[in-house]
């Protein structure tokens, strides 16, 4: 299959269709037990695999596309469990890469790090699990765009700083919307 290039909103949308799809009602935090389960129900062709730490290297968490596993380390897990966000994170970022179809053995690393400075497309893939996982924890609703960083961060179990990047992404989003409205009452 061929990458998809998907604009930001296109992401947005997936993401929530996915969120809702697996049972989460728009103003609940994702858990990842809950998350887990759902998603082998869901997706039966997908598996998930806690590997001891140290055994995927440098990476907290990998999508392999071949074998359609969802990797991740004991200590993501057990974060991820005790509700921490960046943990949550993690997960939701591999899981970004499974519901996307993307294609190689995928790890959450930083941003632009070597090997997305060498490939277009790897840097493509990376920056679309990055967004989504921010939109499938924090799914873009009305009700949801009039919420503050802090409030986002509550409800939805994720880092102050995740939820002021979000954030951000939501006003751009609604911003963009106005716009586009403006132009189309412009254009009558
Ligand atoms: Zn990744």
């Amino acid at each position: 299959m061929r990458h998809a290039f998907l604009t930001d909103a296109q992401i947005d949308a997936r993401a929530l269709a996915h969120r809702r799809g697996l049972g989460f009602s728009d103003d609940e935090a994702v858990d990842v037990t809950t998350l887990l389960a759902r998603l082998k129900a869901r997706y039966p062709e997908l598996s998930y695999e806690c590997l001891p730490d140290g055994e995927l290297a440098e990476a907290e968490a990998q999508w392999d596309s071949q074998g359609k596993r969802l990797l991740m380390s004991e200590a993501v897990f057990q974060a991820a469990n005790r509700g921490e966000g960046r943990a949550l994170m993690t997960v939701a970022h591999e899981v970004g890469h499974a519901l996307l179809g993307h294609e190689g053995n995928l790890n959450r690393g930083p941003a632009g790090s070597r090997a997305e400075r060498v490939s277009a497309k790897l840097r493509s893939m990376e920056y679309q699990a990055r967004r989504y996982a921010a939109a499938f924890l924090i799914p873009d609703t009305p009700a949801v765009r009039q919420l503050d960083a802090s409030a986002l961060s509550q409800r939805y179990r994720v880092s102050m700083s995740a939820a002021i990047v979000r954030h951000s992404e939501l006003r751009s989003g609604e911003s963009a919307r106005a716009l586009s409205l403006r132009q189309a009452m412009l254009d009558l």
